[in-house]
């Protein structure tokens, strides 16, 4: 048997529980574990996403011997900044890094009534978009769930608004940021759930959208667990065009995904919602009246608004961003044809803040992806 020296003893890594991401439920487990009450979840979760408290010693009601036992086991960590950016417009831009390097965004716009946050759940993406910069990387790895809500907590943070009792700084959060939210299921539903739980950041099921390309089957799964709102990426009227753009398409065409979003509405208590349709507007490929018409079409039974957002260009790319005259031209067909159409404006321009716009230097890795998105398209299947 081999001898271990100190040094072997201390290299060990110190694996602690990062007790950020994880939900009552999941809290109330860990403390029932450690062969402590339940109750104590709550009182963790408080300090943590109502207080902003990272520190386990100033959890005062925790007493004194059970915080020791705490520091030696747990931690609360969230991912770190490497900078951030305020817009002339008020956005606010973080680039975060986490665990092994990489590099994902979260972008905080604020309107009148309202602040939305903008958050990533994959540090990259598989799916290949072909507009999107996000998808020109590859993929890397999934977000833990602890570093999905740590952008909300970082955020919230950032404003000095935890203790100010001005955790509502954030009122919305859409999952828009990089990566395909539905390829990270599990740790997709945590961070969503501990943005609804009340212990945690309270926001309104409908305050909270997932946005997918469309990836059926766990869409399915997610109808049966959660009642956040839905937005989907269609960007195309007709298969032959989608799946040039959105290349899941071709293992889930657009029939099947609608039929699916229609499902993930129904089985919502809430009978009034709708899906948020997202079509990304480019110069001559899919902004044409024909296009516009085609869509309305489609749509006509459908239960949904529509959010046209003009294409933001990125060096990579030839694609080109639509004439504000073009723009307007879609968007009158579809209100034309009785739809609610919203026209997502620019904000953080000078920051480059557009949602899946990201840092830095964009490496293909596409084909690190190819392996990546048969993998986990596999697990989903399974699992589902
Ligand atoms: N993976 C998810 C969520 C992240 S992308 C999804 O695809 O829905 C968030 C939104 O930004 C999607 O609607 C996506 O199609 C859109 N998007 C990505 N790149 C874009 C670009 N360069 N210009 C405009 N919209 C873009
Ligand atoms: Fe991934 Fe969404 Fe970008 Fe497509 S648009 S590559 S699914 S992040």
């Amino acid at each position: 048997m081999p001898v271990m020296t100190t040094e072997a003893v201390e290299e060990q890594p110190q694996t602690r529980v990062n007790l950020l991401g994880l939900t009552l439920a999941q809290m109330e487990g860990f403390f029932l574990d450690i062969g402590e009450k339940k109750f104590r979840a709550q009182q963790v979760l408080k300090w943590i996403h109502h207080s902003g408290v990272t520190d386990i010693g100033e959890m005062t009601n925790l007493g004194v011997a059970l915080r020791e036992k705490l520091l030696g086991i747990a931690e609360v960590r969230p991912p770190e900044i490497v900078s951030q950016q305020d817009s002339i417009d008020g956005t606010r831009k973080w680039v975060i890094r986490v665990d092994g390097g990489g590099m994902v965004e979260a972008v905080l716009i604020p309107e009148a009534k309202r602040a939305t946050l903008c958050v990533s759940s994959q540090v990259g993406c598989s799916l290949d978009c072909s507009f999107c910069s996000t998808g020109k990387q590859g993929f890397q790895r999934d977000l833990t769930a602890a570093e999905i809500i740590g952008q909300v907590w970082l955020a919230i943070k950032s404003y000095d608004a935890f203790q100010a009792g001005n955790g509502r700084i954030v009122s919305n959060v859409v999952m828009m940021g990089m990566g395909e939210p539905l390829l990270n299921f599990d740790n997709v539903v945590s961070a969503m759930d501990l943005m609804l739980e009340d212990l945690a950041y309270g926001l309104s099921k409908r305050r909270v959208t997932l946005s997918t390309s469309g990836v059926v089957p766990a869409l399915d799964k997610l109808a049966k667990v959660s009642e956040v709102s839905l937005a989907v990426s269609l960007h195309a009227p007709n298969d032959a065009l989608r799946n040039q753009l959105v290349p899941i398409n071709r293992k889930y065409p657009i029939k099947v995904l609608l039929e699916s979003c229609r499902n993930y509405i129904a089985a919502q208590r809430d009978k009034k919602r709708v899906v948020t349709v997202e079509y990304t507007l480019i110069a001559g490929v899919n902004d044409q009246v024909e296009h516009a018409r085609e869509l309305a079409e489609l749509l006509s039974d459908f239960p949904c608004k529509i959010n046209l957002i003009p294409f933001n260009t990125f060096d990579q790319s030839d694609y080109k961003r639509p004439s504000g005259n073009a723009v307007s031209r879609f968007w009158q067909v579809l209100v034309d044809a009785g739809y609610i159409v919203t026209v997502r404006t620019t904000r953080g321009d000078d920051i480059n803040a557009a949602c899946g716009q990201l840092v830095g230097q964009v490496v293909d890795r596409t084909r690190r992806s190819e392996r990546h998105r048969k993998a986990a398209d596999s697990q989903i299947i399974h699992v589902g």
